[in-house]
């Protein structure tokens, strides 16, 4: 066959044009190569080593052209290719799978006299010196990685310590977790450490969920463990997740101690914190664990202690474990950091949704290394729970959140004239009366209209840079517009002229005609933009993603029942009724009417609209192996334009699979014990054709 094209190749093509052919071909494969280890040492140097040499622009300038001669080459498919970074396959049930290596816990200490307790019954097992490396105690989600030939082919959660969830295709996504290694690694390992959520990216998810009238998540840890549980692993691609490594596992082990372990496990690619540390003797173990009691405060992530373990590999052996732990670590537990202030005063904000959250003002105090001034206090029920009050004395404690929170009141203090807090009924910014629906926690303000920081709340969301993102125009100058009268809403944005806005505190006519050149610009923001920017609560940006790709226009959506809403993928009763409540108001309506007739886009363009069609909903499809005809990512968006949905692994729940070349074995021979049609790439394209 080869022969054969070369005769014809041969006689059709001069030598000259043959061998341009062949540079061409050679070049795009080089090209693709080179793209994929360049991104690959720059998403190295941002995320292991902190050091980025280009700027963010340029590294997603790279993506892109990657992206684009990927789709047009499929033949150069790579299961590990610094693209996939970007997620997007679903998976519909996480394959419980067995571990290699069980996963222990760890044995905890609290004490000086816990860990002298330990070295002895470690000196009654070894006759010789004994050293340690001590390292922080991450507080996340553990997870256990498999490499065959540098290539990430597995990763695990903890599960029971026997077996844990495949969670492969969402861990891909985090930008730590090298999807090839460097340097001189073993051809088959496994590597084990923990997923974290740095204090940084939590509070910013959670101003975002605060935004849209979400509950905020509680702490990291537990949003980090959530997030690798998500179904949609271009979901867990915008959460900003962190996987740090602390210890490998070979079936024969080439290293010789703990600490040299982490030191290549640094050469290999992988994000190994430099705070560990070699200590000769319990003396310097307890110099560390002092140390980091204290230093820890300053770290990006939440420690809950540090864990000691014995260095030589083979004194690992030699001590061995017990049912639950290994008898050659140790776990410190640090004590949660508390001091006793007075709570001045309770205050209430209210958000853009009308939430309003209580605060406490505190006396200033010194914790962890940081002056806290206030603390959160969430809900009347929390209120009511600790029976906190003004005047009191109470605990503050730093978790982790970066806003510490109060848990007790020191009863001791509480004077004879002190009195249970009275929740307001009230709002403390237009006085309407608040309301609480059943099985809310929050109280809310109802007057939408007439409530100021509502108003201002909504029109800065409305601008806010996912959303409409309005060039020119920040947050104080809404608050400026709206408190001159100017504006009421995020219609009457559009009405603004540069002579109106001139007189404005710090408006010159330069900034002036950016602001309304920006809001000009606004009207060219898809429509799944501007559904998230109306502010509908609990329409977050994957939501309006959804509701825009299903309805395809917000008159559409307007119409929508919320039995119908409820029958679009992932919108439940809570997001239904939201959606029916928003467009049942007059108000509302009218204002989109208005947005409408200045020309911003509230239906998906007809060009999005003509590849679009609904043969395939209702079936769920899993893609297999390298195709010819289109590209892998190609094929994926006609199945989701066609109406289907894509799920990473197979179950009883899959319809199709489209099979290319190369199949992986283990997914045929899946397919055949469930009996689910495989399918070809041309059997699918008759499909839509
Ligand atoms: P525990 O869950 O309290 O039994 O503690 C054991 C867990 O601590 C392990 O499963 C790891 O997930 C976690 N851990 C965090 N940092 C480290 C570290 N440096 N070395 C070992 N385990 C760690
Ligand atoms: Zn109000």
């Amino acid at each position: 066959m080869g022969s054969l094209f070369l005769l014809i190749f041969n006689e059709l093509y001069p030598i000259q044009k043959q061998y341009n052919f062949y540079i061409c071909c050679m070049n795009m494969e080089q090209k693709i190569k080179q793209l994929r280890d360049a991104l690959r040492e720059h998403n190295y140097n941002y995320y292991i080593l902190d050091n980025p040499t280009i700027s963010d622009y340029e590294f997603d300038i790279k993506l892109k052209e990657l992206q684009e001669l990927e789709a047009a080459h499929p033949e150069y498919y790579d299961a590990n290719s610094p693209t996939l970074r970007v997620g997007g396959e679903v998976t519909k049930n996480f394959e419980t799978v067995a571990h290699t290596y069980r996963m222990y816990s760890l044995d905890n200490s609290y004490s000086k006299e816990d860990l002298l307790d330990w070295e002895k019954r470690i000196k009654k097992v070894i006759d010789a010196e004994v050293t340690y490396t001590c390292e922080l105690k991450y507080d996340g989600a553990s997870m256990s990685l498999t490499y065959e030939k540098g290539k990430l082919v597995r990763a695990v959660t903890r599960g029971d310590g026997f077996q844990g969830d495949d969670v492969t295709t969402n861990v891909k996504t985090i930008k730590s977790v090298p999807l090839q290694l460097k340097g001189d690694y073993p051809p088959l390992f496994e590597i084990r450490g923990e997923i974290v959520l740095p204090f940084a990216g939590f509070e910013k998810m959670n101003a975002e969920r605060i935004d849209i009238g979400e509950e905020p998540y509680r702490n990291p840890r537990n949003t980090a463990s959530g997030s690798l549980k998500l179904q949609d692993s271009s979901e867990v691609a915008k959460r900003p997740l962190e996987c740090l490594l602390y210890s490998i596992k070979e079936e024969r082990p080439t290293i010789k101690t703990q600490f040299e372990s982490l030191k290549k496990a640094r050469e290999w690619g992988f994000k190994v914190p430099m705070e560990a540390k070699l200590a000769k003797s319990m003396d310097e173990v307890l110099a560390f664990i002092n140390y980091w009691d204290v230093q820890r405060h300053k770290l990006p992530y939440e420690t809950d202690g540090v864990v000691v373990k014995v260095n030589s590999i083979q004194q690992q052996e030699e001590l061995g474990y017990t049912a639950k732990s290994p008898r050659w670590a140790m776990a410190y537990k640090f004590k949660a950091e508390q001091v006793a202030t007075i709570l001045e005063e309770i205050t209430y904000q209210v958000g853009r949704t009308g939430a309003i959250t209580p605060v406490a003002n505190l006396e200033p105090v010194e914790l962890a290394g940081t002056i806290v001034k206030r603390a959160s206090l969430h809900n009347a029920d929390q209120i009511a729970k600790l029976d906190i009050r003004e005047g009191d004395t109470v605990f503050v404690e730093k978790g982790g959140e970066i806003i510490p929170k109060i848990i007790a009141v020191d009863m001791n203090f509480r004077s004879q004239a002190s009195t249970p807090t009275e929740y307001i009924t009230e709002c403390p910014e237009c006085q309407t009366a608040l309301v609480r629906k059943e099985g809310e926690a929050q109280h809310y303000c109802p007057n939408a209209e007439g409530c100021p920081p509502q108003i201002i709340g909504r029109i800065q969301h409305f601008i806010s840079r996912k959303a409409m993102d309005i060039e020119g125009l920040g947050a104080e100058t809404v608050a400026l517009l709206v408190n001159n009268g100017l504006i009421s809403n995020y219609a009457d944005l559009y009405e603004l002229t540069i002579d109106q806005v001139i007189p404005l505190e710090r408006m010159a006519q330069k900034s002036a005609e950016n602001l309304v050149a920006g809001i000009e610009a606004s009207k060219q923001i898809p429509f799944e933009r501007v559904l998230f920017a109306l502010g509908i609560r609990y329409v977050g940006e994957t939501v309006a993603k959804k509701l825009a790709k299903h309805y395809k226009s917000v008159t559409a959506l307007a119409e929508a029942s919320a039995e119908g809403l409820i029958e679009v993928d992932e919108i439940g009763d809570r997001i239904a009724e939201s959606v029916v409540a928003f467009f049942s108001e007059e108000k509302n309506r009218s204002i989109i009417e208005r947005l409408k007739s200045y020309g911003v886009q509230l239906e998906i363009s007809a060009e999005k609209l003509a590849n679009q069609t609904n043969k395939l909903t209702g079936n769920s499809f899993v893609v297999s192996g390298v195709f010819t005809k289109v590209s892998r990512t190609e094929l994926k968006k006609l199945i989701e334009d066609n109406g289907g949905r894509i799920s990473g692994s197979i179950s009883s729940k899959t319809n199709y699979i489209v099979a290319g070349e190369n199949m992986g074995p283990s997914k045929k021979t899946k397919a055949d014990d469930l009996g689910i049609p495989i399918i070809s790439e041309d059997e699918f394209l008759q499909m839509i054709s």
